[in-house]
């Protein structure tokens, strides 16, 4: 296969860069086979095979190689895009938005600099993952943990720059981080916040610092190379019960989320929850042909028949207690009275059901990384996904309405639907798992329609989605048109200031330099 050059770049101009990004990190850290490079396309391709396949992967060690890789590619114009582990696995991996754009894998630098186990925060960089940093606290006897999302592999700092979420009471990671080192396109290095005064002592307990507060332009966006982060760890909890709460109708959905929402508001329920939708969660025990092998979606009545031979409702509901033995009895008391108020609805602790989820839940919800939730890629011979994640207030109405419009395009589109709702104190990320046969070519496009429709109709209604696979980054920014795309405009204005050459990760969040604009990518 011929190799993926970016747009306008030779093969000259190309072997110029790569000799510039070997001179600056070793000939062994920089990658232009085949082989090596093609483990950094998309893993679950949504367009051709290949289609978001990097022309070579760069792999620095240190922030001085970081600086002099983002030098060499500013001067011989090749676009860089950087990942610190690529596990982001349904928004596309560790492949570039822009085909053809070099990688730069940030792996090696995985140290932890800091663990404060008084005031509770550690400072990682960007190869470090969950599993990692988890396993850190735990053998040196820290009294804090780290909050985990769906699988631990991830990078903490690369999950936490995508606006990432986790179930603990530290779910939110952009919400708990403190303070980020960033190397500018033009290879200048910045400390965000109170980390900008040399030797300070608060970078990581105060997050604004002095002036403006810049940290989050370097999330969701191609502004800098984030190099360092500090984020606040949970407390060891007193105690600790998971549980879950089986629904048995679809339209259970909104007296729930009614009854859900002042107990996330005066935080009776203390963490994210998260609501799973009865495929999804079926996926876990085994194929989708044990079920059901005829076409278009899983009929209802083989959903009833999964329903009862594994014990699982239409919905199914994961949380947590926290805290000593008395907190947590009194917390489950009100938990389970005001959802007894749904009729047929069912409350089991972890281990008094063999759920395969509940048993993974309560790992994740005490923050203990484990790569378990995988296990629902059994659902489909060669399983792929592509998520979508529409945001919802938190209200009744709201739930049913958005997940209805999604079920119907589901059925209209001939594909299982499979949820998982996501509960913040006033709104909900409805994250839907599009699973399709990567090798199916009809699959891959049928699915990519449904995501587009999905993402339009949800908009229509005023429900835009917080993060997206490359093949759609451009659909998504677009529904963000407020006053002819002021917001895009405004990202675009700040990527020609800090990027003028726009080498760095080009049209990542839609956000594409000033050429590749003129040019139409
Ligand atoms: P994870 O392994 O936790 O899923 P990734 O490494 O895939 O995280 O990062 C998610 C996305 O965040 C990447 O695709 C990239 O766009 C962005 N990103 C990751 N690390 C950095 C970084 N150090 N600096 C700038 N952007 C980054």
């Amino acid at each position: 296969m011929a190799r993926n050059l970016p747009p306008g770049i030779t093969e000259p101009h190309f072997t110029a860069a790569v000799e510039a990004f070997r001179r600056a990190v070793g000939d062994k850290w920089v990658l232009t086979g085949e082989d090596e490079v093609a483990g950094y396309r998309d893993p679950f391709p949504i367009l051709d095979p290949g289609h978001f396949a990097p022309s070579a992967v760069v792999l620095p060690a240190t922030v001085e190689e970081v600086q002099a890789v983002v030098e060499a590619a500013d001067r011989h114009r090749v676009p860089l895009a950087p990942i610190s582990r690529g596990k982001n696995l349904g928004f596309g991996g560790p492949a570039p938005r822009l085909p053809g754009a070099a990688v730069l894998d940030l792996k090696r630098m995985n140290r932890i600099l800091d663990v404060d186990d008084r005031l509770g925060y550690a400072v990682v960089e960007p190869g470090v993952t969950f599993i990692d940093l988890a396993a850190y606290l735990h053998e040196h006897g820290s009294r804090f943990r780290v909050d985990v999302p769906d699988l631990g592999w991830g990078s903490v700092l690369g999950n936490t720059l995508e606006r990432g979420m986790g179930y603990t009471p530290y779910s939110d990671h952009f919400a708990t981080q403190c303070g980020m080192e960033v190397v500018l396109p033009d290879g200048d290095v910045v400390r965000t916040g109170m980390g900008a005064l040399p030797g300070s002592r608060t970078a990581q307990v105060y997050p604004y610092g002095y002036g403006p507060s810049y940290d989050g332009m370097f999330t969701q966006s191609n502004f800098g190379v984030v190099t360092k982060m500090g984020l606040w760890l949970l407390p060891e909890p007193a105690g600790f019960r998971a549980y879950m709460i089986t629904l048995p109708r679809e339209e259970d959905l909104a007296p729930f989320t009614e009854i859900l929402r002042p107990l996330r508001l005066d935080r009776t329920i203390s963490h994210v929850p998260s609501m799973r939708s009865l495929l999804l969660d079926a996926a876990a025990q085994g194929p989708r042909s044990a079920y059901f092998s005829g076409d278009g979606p899983v009929p209802g009545s083989v959903q009833r028949r999964i329903m009862a031979d594994q014990r699982i409702g239409m919905w199914n509901f994961y949380g947590a207690l926290y805290g000593t033995e008395a907190a947590m009895d009194a917390q489950w008391s009100v938990i389970r009275d005001a959802f007894s108020a749904i009729p047929g609805a069912g409350f089991h602790f972890a281990g008094e059901h063999d759920s395969p989820v509940l048993a993974a839940r309560a790992k994740i919800m005490a923050g203990r990384p484990n790569l378990e939730t995988a296990g629902i890629f059994q659902w489909l011979d060669n399983a792929g996904h592509i998520d979508v994640a529409p945001m919802a207030p938190a209200t009744g109405e709201d739930a049913l309405r958005l997940y209805e419009l999604a079920r119907d395009l589901y059925l209209e589109f001939g594909k299982d639907y499979m949820g998982n709702f996501i509960f913040g104190e006033r709104e909900m990320h409805q994250i839907h798992l599009m699973m399709f046969d990567t090798e199916d070519a009809g699959d891959r496009a049928r699915t990519l329609r449904l995501c587009e429709a999905l993402i339009g109709r949800a908009a229509e209604h005023g429900y835009g989605a917080y993060r997206a696979h490359p093949a759609i980054m451009d659909r998504v920014a677009a529904t963000y048109g407020f006053n002819d795309n002021a917001l895009l405009r405004l990202s675009e204005r700040i990527k020609d200031a800090l990027d003028p050459n726009g080498v760095l990760a080009p049209g990542k969040q839609g956000i594409w330099p000033r050429a590749l604009r003129a040019t139409g990518h």
